[in-house]
């Protein structure tokens, strides 16, 4: 601290510390003056000094009576220009700056009696300026004025006139001053413009200082923009959401749907799918933020939602193929069936070599009832896998497998999606059932779709039209059911691997029945084994009179039947342990009067009624065609729901007729006077297919000549203009329904005979089969002549002719010896 009298420019006054203040020369500030030793300090200002006041700032402005030290060097000589005495002992000064000054204790000015009124004060001594050239700072002047308008426009205070007055400062470091009680900026620095005795040098303080201030008010304009929008949209937000919680209250709806909606949104995050689904998912939500609940499309998207979440995605089961547990278990569910088992446990084999599904689709065909169904989920449970079953049966439009888009109303995945939802795991055994039964309009063909579902190099990527995006069925176990080959579109069987269940033998039924069905149905019916008792013959009888069938379907449905009875007639009873025993005798009591003949051929030879055998979808089946005649103009009518294929067999048959009428002994043009009408009874069944060609030329010539068939004969076998019979399909299921229906000799074309070796032995050895060529061999074998091997009717005349025929007669084979 300087010498106080060295300076001859010094002078005492008193000082009056600031807080938080600067005060510079050329300026007027009014002060609010509360502290009993600063209005003191003022009272002697105004009293002895002139009125001049020396102001210095304390450096901390936390302390009440600051030491000498606590203050700074420099100060500011100051004029009080208006004193205000306010009611509450402050007092309001308007101070004007005069000059800056250092200054130096010079002692107190004690009141002894209240030491808070004493007065520091001090010696002051001028502080010089070091005044640079105005032509060496009019760069820096004319920036300082232009950032001083800039700045004039973030602070409000600094009004037109103000600006104007601090500009018509010359000199740099007046301007400064002038400047700088305007600025926001913090006392500390303020003093540091005060100490600086370069004018330029302070000048430039100050033009920095300004330049701080309009960058920080831009950012924090920029920061408090962001902040009042980000508020505005909460707010906003907070108060919408308020609303609809209101609305739904009002309206009775508990469920808040944001909360919903953020379920939706947790489940999405949380669940294992790939990440295009959950893309996908994710921005579906986003819409249903904004969407009223009530609306219709809220409706759509939430749906698309729960679809997408509700699917297994990547959720694989683990499986496991064991071959020896997998035969065991095959064999648990089911009865003989052997051949197919065994090429389902190579199929089985081969995948766990190969470790991937790659491979043709297994696909079981064969009548109803024969399992087929029940022997996929019987692999579902040996290979480990969840078991899901889709019927195509009547599935005719490709959007049914592929799904509807969503622009649709009521839009909907296809059935495969649909029914993997149903399930846990995208890796499960799925049997699609009837896929003969597809069929295709101008819809669009659905076998298209089923091909990109069960090819092995495309369905990783399976696309529904609904989700609309990749979907992976490479993991499912595909296999299929149908009951015929040949309604399958021949892409399709291209895919699959036929593996056929033919119908079963009566001594096989008795062994499903007993084995499998009889106490399935006991448990299903809550019967123990002891309440009933179903005699084995009572069992072949439901099986010949109650239902005819290559499956055991209606056998199971009968044998249910009899166990509701039987549960009525214990809980009437009260008696728990009661046995019921059916017998052959009793059994009509349990199941009514019987369904079927058993054994339908014909009492006695009949004039123009011939026994065909057929092959439809529910197996072999025996079916008599009869000829009527009548005097007409040669029409040829045909009834029984027969299909093209059939009429034209009957039309190629009298071709064959007409053409050996002189054989026949008919006379020419013997057409032309009569009407044929050929009928096939149960006309509500539809029958097609070429095999009933012998039948029916058999038929109408029994009718033509008058000479009735033998009943215990049936024929199968396609007939050619000329009379040649060709082979036909189905032999096996044919023969079983020949035997069911007691017929011991049958005929067959001549190319079939290699077939045989698929016939069960036990059957062969009741039949007597004929192999023909030509029908020319059928009509004596077929059509019965007289007691004295005379052919009664029309025939007589022809006798010779057809007894010549009948030399040519191929004899009939013995039953091949069959390893069964
Ligand atoms: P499909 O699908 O061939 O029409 P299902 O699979 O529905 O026939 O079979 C019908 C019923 O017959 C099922 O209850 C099934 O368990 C039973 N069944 C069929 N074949 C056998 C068999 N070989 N052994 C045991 N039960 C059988």
């Amino acid at each position: 601290m300087a010498d106080a009298n060295s300076s001859q420019n010094s002078i005492t006054l008193p000082l009056m510390p600031l807080r938080e203040v600067v005060l510079f020369p050329r300026s007027m500030v009014p002060l609010f003056v509360g502290r009993v030793s600063s209005i003191r300090a003022i009272e002697t200002a105004m009293e002895k000094f002139d009125r001049q006041i020396f102001l210095v700032t304390q450096k901390s402005n936390a302390l009440t009576r600051p030491m000498d030290e606590d203050l700074y060097q420099v100060g500011t000589v100051t004029r009080i220009l208006q004193l205000l005495r306010l009611p509450d002992d402050t007092i309001k000064v308007l101070f004007e700056g005069l000059y800056r000054a250092t200054w130096t204790p010079d002692g107190m000015v004690v009141q002894p009696e209240d030491i808070e009124t004493q007065i520091q004060m001090a010696r002051v001594t001028k502080r010089e300026e070091f005044c640079i050239p105005a032509e060496d700072t009019s760069e820096l002047v004319r920036s300082t004025l232009e950032t001083l308008d800039e700045y004039s426009k973030l602070n409000k205070k600094l009004t037109a006139e103000i600006v104007q007055a601090i500009s018509s400062n010359d000199n740099c470091g007046a301007l400064a001053d002038a400047i700088v009680p305007h600025l926001r900026a913090e006392y500390q620095k303020k003093q540091e413009v005060l100490e600086e005795t370069n004018t330029a040098k302070r000048l430039d303080m100050v033009f920095e200082l300004m330049l701080r201030e309009i960058t920080f008010s831009n950012t924090d304009k920029a920061v408090k923009h962001r902040v009042r929008n980000q508020m505005e949209r909460n707010q906003r937000e907070y108060y919408l959401n308020e609303q609809i919680k209101a609305i739904n209250k009002e309206m009775g709806r508990e469920e808040d749907p944001q909360t919903e909606v953020n379920d939706l949104e947790k489940r999405l995050k949380e669940k294992n799918m790939p990440e295009e689904a959950r893309e996908k998912g994710l921005r579906e939500l986003k819409k249903l933020r904004h969407m009223m609940p009530s609306s219709a499309e809220y409706a759509v998207v939430r749906n698309y939602v729960d679809w997408v979440l509700d699917l297994p995605w990547n959720e694989l089961k683990e499986t496991n193929i064991d071959l020896p547990e997998a035969s065991r278990i095959l064999d648990e569910d089911h009865f003989g069936l052997d051949k197919p088992k065994e090429r389902i446990l190579e199929y089985l084999a081969v995948q766990k070599l190969v470790n991937k599904l790659k491979g043709p689709i297994l696909c079981l065909v064969g009548p109803p009832g024969v399992g087929k169904t029940s022997l996929a989920k019987s692999v579902a449970r040996a290979t480990g896998r969840d078991f899901v079953r889709l019927s195509l049966g009547g599935v005719r439009d490709e959007a049914e497998i592929r799904g509807h888009r969503r622009t649709y109303v009521g839009a909907m995945p296809g059935k495969i999606i649909q029914s993997l939802r149903r399930g846990k795991f995208n890796n499960p055994l799925f049997c699609l059932d009837e896929i003969d039964k597809l069929s295709a309009d101008f819809r669009g063909d659905p076998s298209a779709a089923l091909l990109e579902v069960l090819d092995p190099e495309q369905n990783y990527s399976f696309n529904d039209h609904y989700l609309d995006m990749d979907y992976d069925l490479s993991q499912i176990f595909f296999i299929t059911t149908a009951n015929s080959l040949h309604s399958i579109p021949l892409p399709l069987q291209d895919r699959m691997e036929i593996i056929k269940l033919p119908g079963y033998l009566e001594t096989e039924k008795r062994c499903i029945a007993k084995q499998f069905l009889i106490p399935k149905q006991l448990e299903a019916n809550g019967l123990s084994d002891k309440n009933l008792r179903l005699s084995d013959l009572a069992v072949v009888d439901i099986i010949r009179t109650y239902t005819r069938e290559a499956g055991v379907r209606n056998l199971e449905r009968e044998i249910a039947a009899v166990c509701r009875k039987t549960a009525v007639q214990i809980v009437e009873g009260n008696d728990f342990d009661k046995v019921i025993s059916v017998t052959r005798q009793n059994l009509h009591n349990f199941l009514g009067v019987k369904k079927f003949r058993y054994g339908e051929r014909e009492a006695r030879p009949l004039v123009g009624a011939c026994m065909g055998l057929a092959w439809t979808e529910v197996g072999g089946d025996t079916l008599v065609v009869e000829t009527a005649l009548m005097p007409g103009t040669g029409k040829v009518e045909t009834t029984g729901k027969l299909g093209d294929v059939m009429k034209e067999s009957a039309r190629a048959a009298l071709s064959y007729i007409r053409s050996r009428s002189d054989v026949f002994g008919l006379r020419s043009g013997f057409h032309k006077e009569i009407d044929i009408h050929v009928h096939v009874p149960e006309g509500a069944t539809p029958k097609d297919g070429p095999s009933a060609g012998i039948t029916l030329a058999t038929s109408m010539v029994s009718a033509l000549l008058g000479i009735p068939v033998s009943n215990d004969i049936a024929m199968t076998g396609e007939i050619t203009l000329r009379g040649r019979v060709l082979p036909i399909g189905g032999l096996r299921e044919k023969l079983l329904a020949a035997h069911r229906a007691l017929l011991t000799k049958i005929i067959i074309p001549k190319d079939n005979e290699k077939d045989l070796k698929d016939v069960p032995a036990e059957i062969l050895k009741t039949l007597t089969i004929i192999p023909v060529e030509h029908v020319d061999e059928v009509l004596p074998l077929a059509l019965e002549a007289g007691p004295d091997g005379i052919f009664p009717g029309r025939l007589d005349a022809a006798a010779p002719l057809f007894e010549s025929l009948k030399q040519t007669t191929t004899t009939p084979i013995e039953a091949p010896a069959h390893p069964q």
